[in-house]
């Protein structure tokens, strides 16, 4: 065994150690990453609806279990810039009230140990960083912004500015959405991003979404102290004898065993994989696994009670890139609900093959309809209620590293409510009234737990090291240069899509770092 040794090893190149690699190249430090997945191929079959809804040809072959034991195939990425590669770019900071006490239907949503004030201007340079288009000043629920989005909102196409002026009429505030992708619309002949239908669950092969791969990774690597290890898996970390520690990365790659080190160590591996890591270097001075003295290490997953639903439009919908709009209205407890039901965005357009990859019986709600002609029709939002972070609801693994996510829904009826305020606005809408179809997009078959997409919360940090398993700087308790900066940090996940949210607290410890390293 070689033993490489650096200043920090960042582990998992997705929206947090893609985005913390940036951060710290600059510094001159000597900076490794370990990324489990290689390169995504850049071919024509990024683009193929039938290749990625049908074939799965991105999605890893992991088995996962869930609490029966029944095994499934979870939805998850295995590539430089991780879930981003695929991911739908909806870019959306927390609103200020996820980061205080927020009473549920079903229970509290905790508060983070730090504030919204701590982490925005964290948000501002992940939105610069990711360059991400918007407008302020449309959504009543926005938190305040130092700073204008570095670009301007992707504009709406006809039949989705409709939708947002018949919103208006209804008396709603829908808002643009904020969007990563890098569209230049007052330059189409030089813009990266052509504005396609292809986005929402596809890669880019144009590489103009903005991804931690292409914002994250590849400006990183232009700086010589940074070297990515792809195709390295890491199986096991190990501590010195006081456990206080790592002092060793063993990775498995082109099956011989390697081992890394680095004085500082950085997990972002996603939440499943990050908790999974850490129970799998259990050793004696960590019985339970590493930084588990708390036995937090795994609890409270979540992953958003979502729903991906269809309204079908009496004219055609020949909308392209539809993501363009979003509505908060039902976000935070009102007059009507006394507890949030959760965010209203769209979802990328349907697509006949992508029924055939879900679940095309749903169409007899529109009896007689082909599915090309719903697709057609197709009107596709994507509807998010927070889910609870519930201490059973965890991620365990065996002595053989068998992965089991034991999962029960909470806030099932803010969700159907949410579900119901949709369906009871559709004729308003100029949609058709009265059914919504429901859409399995991203999740590929009937075990919900397997869109892991919005993985979030197996290691949540904290002030208490009985309640947590990170300080707030997102270090572990219990060992002195051990850090993690992906999703699993989230005490509470909110109802808006968690990658940015990610990437800016990766930031908030990348400068945590810089002051450790200087
Ligand atoms: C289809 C889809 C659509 C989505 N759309 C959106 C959206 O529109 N907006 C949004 O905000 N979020 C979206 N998400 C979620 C978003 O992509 C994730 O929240 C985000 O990528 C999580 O970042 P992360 O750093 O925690 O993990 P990831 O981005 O998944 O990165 C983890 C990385 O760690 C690597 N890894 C894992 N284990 C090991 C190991 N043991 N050794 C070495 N490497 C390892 C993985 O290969 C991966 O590269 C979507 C996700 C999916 C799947
Ligand atoms: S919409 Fe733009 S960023 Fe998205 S896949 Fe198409 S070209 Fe790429």
């Amino acid at each position: 065994m070689s033993a490489d040794r650096y200043d920090v090893v960042i582990v998992g190149t997705g929206a947090g150690g893609g985005t913390l690699a940036r951060h710290l190249a600059p510094s001159g430090k000597r900076i490794l990453l370990l990324e489990r997945g290689d390169w995504l191929p850049r071919e024509p079959a990024n683009w193929d609806t039938h290749s990625v809804f049908v074939d799965n040809r991105y999605v890893s072959e992991d088995t996962w279990y869930d609490e029966h034991g029944k095994p499934f195939q979870p939805g998850i990425h295995y590539f430089v810039g991780g879930a981003t590669k695929v991911y739908g770019a909806s870019l959306y900071r927390l609103r200020a009230e996820d980061f205080g006490e927020i009473r549920h239907h079903d229970g509290i949503s905790p508060p983070w140990p730090i504030s919204y004030d701590e982490l925005e201007p964290y948000y501002t340079l992940a939105e610069q960083r990711y360059e991400v288009h918007g407008a302020r000043g449309e959504d009543p629920t926005e938190p305040p912004a130092s700073a204008p989005y570095p670009f301007p909102a992707v504009s709406h196409e006809p039949r989705i500015q409709q939708l947002s002026d018949d919103l208006e009429k209804a008396g709603h505030h829908p808002f643009h959405a904020p969007c990563g992708i890098r569209l230049d619309e007052a330059n189409m002949p030089y813009s990266p991003c052509v504005r396609c239908i292809n986005c929402d669950g596809f890669p880019c092969v144009l590489h103009a979404k903005s991804d931690a791969e292409v914002l994250g990774v590849r400006p990183a690597l232009e700086h010589a102290n940074v070297t990515l290890v792809t195709g390295a898996h890491v199986l096991r970390l190990e501590t010195n004898d006081a456990g206080t520690a790592v002092i060793g990365l063993v990775v498995e790659r082109g099956g011989e065993t390697e081992r890394f080190a680095g004085d500082v160590v950085v997990l972002a591996c996603g939440a499943a994989n990050t908790a999974r890591l850490l129970l799998l270097s259990a050793n004696d001075r960590h019985p339970n696994g590493l930084a588990n003295g708390s036995d937090q290490v795994g609890r409270n997953y979540m992953f958003h009670n979502c729903r991906a639903v269809l309204a079908l439009s009496r004219e055609p919908n020949p909308t392209v890139f539809q993501k363009t709009l979003g509505l908060n209205d039902f976000y935070l407890a009102n007059g009507e609900f006394e507890y949030p039901l959760g965010n209203i965005q769209m979802v990328g357009k349907s697509q006949p093959a992508m029924f055939r990859g879900e679940r095309p019986g749903e169409t007899k709600l529109a009896p007689g309809w082909s599915l090309e002609r719903v697709a057609k029709h197709a009107i596709d939002f994507w509807l998010t209620t927070e889910d609870l972070p519930l201490p059973e609801n965890r991620v365990t693994v065996d002595k053989d590293g068998r992965l089991t996510l034991s999962y029960t829904f909470t806030n099932d009826v803010p969700k159907r409510q949410l579900d119901e305020k949709l369906r009871s606005l559709l004729g308003k809408l100029d949609l058709n009234e009265g059914h919504l179809i429901k859409r399995f997009a991203y999740m590929k078959n009937d075990i919900p737990i397997v869109g892991v997409g919005h993985q979030a919360g197996t290691c949540r940090f904290g002030a208490d090291p009985a309640t947590s398993v990170l300080n707030v700087d997102c270090r572990a308790h219990e060992l002195d240069n051990l850090y993690v900066a992906d999703t699993s940090i989230f005490p509470s996940i909110g109802a808006v899509n968690p990658a940015l949210t990610a990437m800016a607290n990766a930031l908030r410890v990348g400068d945590h770092l810089l002051e450790r390293l200087a």
